[in-house]
């Protein structure tokens, strides 16, 4: 099945730690649609698509066509010392789009430094390197951002520019606020964070950052509204909010636009990434401009909103809106959510089918004990894989399969994905029940 020349040459020249999905890791050549293809001619239906970076799906003409209209112009890579008309145009689209008054854009190539960028801004602004964080959480690889990352293993250092507290994300099915009912989650969750500020900063915090829904950490999310209760106590001390909607942008949630407007708190910043691109590297920080302007000098990036890529970003971003695919999102994810959750609703080693939109998980427990099992995770999705499957695995423990297919997903790929995922899931749920 696997390219082996190029596994193996892989294996030569690239660390050793750089994730490859898969036990046999697979070769994309081409996709069209939802659809891909290996280099051995297999096709796959994409339930991952690149870690929720493919928005529209694959070879969409009025993308193809933005990119070689650009292409066509010789421009392909240069910096941004110069005007260029589309940057201008998406940085207008997307402070518009981001419900933050008076917002002003800052293109980067990736979402850690969007990330790093708003940690700057707002450790600036507030004259402080104390931030709060929460738990089982991610925001990048670069120092800063890794320090925020509230999951040990995707942090790779020890070494901490910021001074981080953590917060609890008063989740459902675990940690300590999963232990009270739903309804008082959210005081709790507040109790904690005043808590937090009391004993572990000096008050003197610059931001709490957060996912409304955490990606990495696998799809964990607090009830509705928690960051507005959170808002207000962050308000008091004049800390910003700021809100990492990599994973959660672009309508992906189906019910909104952002993540953060299921709880009714505009951010102070917002980070984006992923599905502005549909693949080629684009992210950014939007933000109030007073924030935004908290830089001391003149902060760069060579390829940030680069023509290529905001191009492609414009096109993208037209294509979401005109498409209206957040509400396609709601209509073909509560079909796969809601289809999922009846079909596994008899499995005890599923602890819980999560998350809204498109974006969609399944956890997998030990029976009885309720504890987080991996190993089966890994089976599932092996499983999906070999019924022509791509999803995607996470959470703390390893033990969520998540889905993050293109927002243009039909109804009949979802069926048909749906029937995929229940049969991976049965066939190995009730075959490690029988061991
Ligand atoms: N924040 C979140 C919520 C993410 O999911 C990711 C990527 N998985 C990042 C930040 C970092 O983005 P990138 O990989 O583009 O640097």
């Amino acid at each position: 099945m696997t390219s082996d020349d190029l596994l193996a040459r892989h294996r030569a020249v690239l660390p050793s730690w750089l994730m490859l999905y898969y036990a046999e890791p697979i070769e994309l050549v081409s996709g069209e649609g939802r659809r891909v293809t290996d280099a051995q001619g297999r096709t796959y239906l994409d339930f991952f698509g690149g870690v929720l970076t493919n928005s529209l799906g694959y070879d969409i003409p009025e993308v193809r066509e933005a990119l070689h209209r650009q292409l066509a112009t010789g421009i392909v890579h240069t910096s941004t010392l110069y005007l260029i008309r589309q940057q201008v145009e998406l940085a207008e689209k997307i402070a518009r789009v981001s419900g933050i008054p008076d917002a002003r854009v800052f293109f980067t190539n990736s979402g850690t430094e969007a990330n790093e960028a708003a940690l700057l801004m707002a450790t600036n602004h507030r004259r402080s390197h104390q931030i709060l964080a929460v738990r089982n959480s991610y925001h990048g690889r670069t120092y800063a951002t890794m320090g925020a990352t509230g999951i040990r293993g995707w942090s790779a250092s020890p070494l901490n520019p910021l001074q981080v507290a953590w917060l609890h994300s008063g989740e459902r099915l675990r940690g300590l606020l999963a232990r009270l009912p739903e309804a008082d989650r959210i005081d709790a969750a507040v109790e904690d964070l005043r808590e937090v500020l009391a004993t572990q900063t000096s008050g003197d915090v610059a931001c709490l950052i957060a996912e409304p829904i955490q990606g990495v950490g696998g799809f964990v999310h607090g009830p509705d509204g928690l960051f507005a209760a959170w808002k207000k106590v962050l308000d008091e001390h004049g800390i910003l909010f700021i809100s990492d909607e990599i994973q959660t942008g672009w309508g992906r949630t189906g019910e909104h636009f952002w993540g953060y407007q299921a709880h009714d708190a505009t951010p102070d910043l917002l980070t984006f990434a992923k599905g502005i691109g549909n693949g080629l590297a684009l992210a950014g920080v939007v933000g109030r401009a007073e924030v935004m302007e908290s830089v001391p000098g003149i902060s760069f990036s060579t390829f940030g909103g680069n023509p290529l890529s905001t191009a492609a970003g414009n096109a993208v971003l037209d294509y979401l809106l005109d498409h209206d695919l957040q509400a396609n999102a709601a209509r073909v994810g509560a079909i796969l959510g809601d289809g999922l959750r009846a079909a596994v609703a008899d499995l005890d080693r599923v602890g819980e089918v999560r998350g809204k939109g498109l974006m969609l998980g399944v956890e997998f427990v030990h029976p009885g004990t309720g504890e987080p099992d991996p190993g089966l995770t890994l089976r599932v999705f092996e499983a999906c894989r070999e019924r022509g499957l791509l999803t995607g695995k996470g959470g703390l423990y390893g033990n969520v399969l998540r889905m993050g297919p293109p927002l243009t997903l039909t109804e009949q790929e979802a069926h048909e994905g749906l029937a995929i995922l229940v049969d991976a899931i049965r066939s190995q749920a009730t075959e490690e029940s029988a061991r």
